[in-house]
């Protein structure tokens, strides 16, 4: 090959790089490779998004037998039909449909490689030249990668910390142009731990229509409520607004590493098949990768067989947690804690940097932290909210009261005196 081929004047790509740079991982790896090889204390990981690998959080055991029956029945050793196999699509609509004004449809159902790839489907698809999508801030910074990567325009809206990280409805509207393809929302929220009411939920679907673009409502941690607020899915709100829900078994059944997610396109007065939105989106299932057909065949029974107690006691957990982060953040000075999470597996708090010596902001804060302190937290830069933290309290509670009390230890010992 010639010194002038293409290949070899290849010089990296500014937008991938600005998207994987972007990503939470990114941010994580940074804060780790501070960490202190000569503190003896165990490492409390509270920055991460996957709390499978702790004993509390196994799955459930219908869950583990279905996946071994399914491998032990060799019906699944095939190919995957491209938008899932039939028995797992008409699973999922059963399973959402309990909690729906009328029966969902397996045709209106996609499988995915877990919720990722939904996102990846839907940003696809969504980038138009010129087009633009709203994200919340804070949010989930794959939204932005994708985006950044399909040269799709991103307008933030804000999530108001004081009203339980409500969606402002006001700065919503003046940032919509006829350009707006989308907007999305995570509800129970990553990062926030919010559960937004039926009363929200349904003026931002009125908001949506008014102004004429869709709804990707990412509700990766679907049921994860354990607040005053019940979870509501955005999908009820379809006959408003067109919606597509994110869901996967990821979060509710803590197994990310089993790879299975969905689509479920709510539409009922067929405004995206009008618009051949639906056929986009089969289109571009159609040329990528399925799910493992394993997973897949192991679904129906791991929806139908999981009980209501492997349910509640993840609540349980996830609500005890929530309450030790309650008692122990309160007591710190230099931390605002805005609202207590009701769903999800995080959440937010503020630092009052003028109270802090010796730093300047949360990606300081987190690397002295994991330094001196042998705790992982995310700082609030890596979900678009600068100067604020973002813990995760799905860990066994023993490690997050000592994760806890190392933090208030390390902001105490940081802390301005007069
Ligand atoms: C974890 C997460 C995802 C990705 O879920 P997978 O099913 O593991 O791909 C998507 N959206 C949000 C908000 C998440 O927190």
């Amino acid at each position: 090959m010639g010194e002038k081929s293409t290949l070899w004047n290849f010089e990296g790509d500014e937008h991938l790089n600005k998207a994987s740079a972007c990503t939470i991982r990114s941010f994580l790896t940074t804060v780790k490779e501070n960490l202190n090889q000569n503190d003896d204390r165990p490492v409390i990981p509270l920055g991460h998004g996957d709390p499978s690998g702790f004993p509390s959080f196994r799955t459930a055991q219908v869950a583990e037998d279905a996946v071994v029956d399914a491998v032990r029945s060799a019906k699944f050793n095939s190919y995957s039909s491209s938008l899932g196999i039939l028995d797992a699509r008409r699973a999922i609509a059963e399973y959402l449909s309990d909690d729906h004004p009328y029966d969902i449809s397996p045709k209106d159902v996609f499988v995915t490689v877990g919720a990722r790839q939904a996102i990846d489907v839907l940003i696809t698809v969504l980038a138009r030249p010129g087009a633009n999508i709203l994200l919340p801030r804070p949010g989930y910074p794959l939204y932005e990668a994708r985006a950044v990567f399909s040269h799709l325009e991103i307008r933030h809206f804000d999530l108001l910390p004081e009203k339980a990280w409500e969606v402002d409805l006001n700065g919503l509207e003046a940032l919509a142009d006829d350009k707006t393809v989308a907007m999305v929302l995570i509800n129970p929220g990553n990062p926030c731990g919010n559960v937004y009411t039926h009363e929200h939920l349904q003026k931002i679907a009125e908001t949506a229509k008014k102004l004429g673009f869709l709804i990707i409502s990412d509700e990766a941690y679907g049921y994860l409520a354990f607040g005053s607020n019940p979870f509501v899915p955005m999908a009820r709100f379809g006959s408003i607004v067109p919606v597509f829900t994110i869901g996967s078994l990821s979060k509710r059944w803590m197994v990310p590493g089993w790879r299975l997610g969905w689509i479920l396109m709510s539409d009922p007065n067929g405004i995206l098949q009008k618009h051949k939105i639906t056929e986009c989106v089969k289109s571009y299932i159609d040329i990528s990768s399925d799910p493992s057909t394993i997973t897949q065949g192991a679904l129906p029974q791991i929806l139908k067989r999981t009980t209501k107690s492997f349910h509640s006691k993840t609540l349980n957990l996830l609500r005890e947690a929530a309450d030790t982060c309650h008692a122990i953040l309160k007591e710190i000075p230099c931390i605002t804690y805005p609202s207590r999470p009701q769903g999800s597996m995080f959440l937010m708090v503020k630092l009052n940097l003028p109270l802090l010596k010796d730093i300047n902001d949360d990606i300081e804060f987190c690397i002295k932290l994991a330094r001196e302190e042998s705790v992982i937290v995310l700082p609030g830069a890596a979900v678009g909210l600068k100067n604020w933290l973002r813990i995760t309290f799905a860990v066994e509670l023993s490690y997050l009261e000592d994760g806890l009390e190392r933090i208030k230890a390390f902001t105490l010992r940081h802390t301005k005196t007069e």
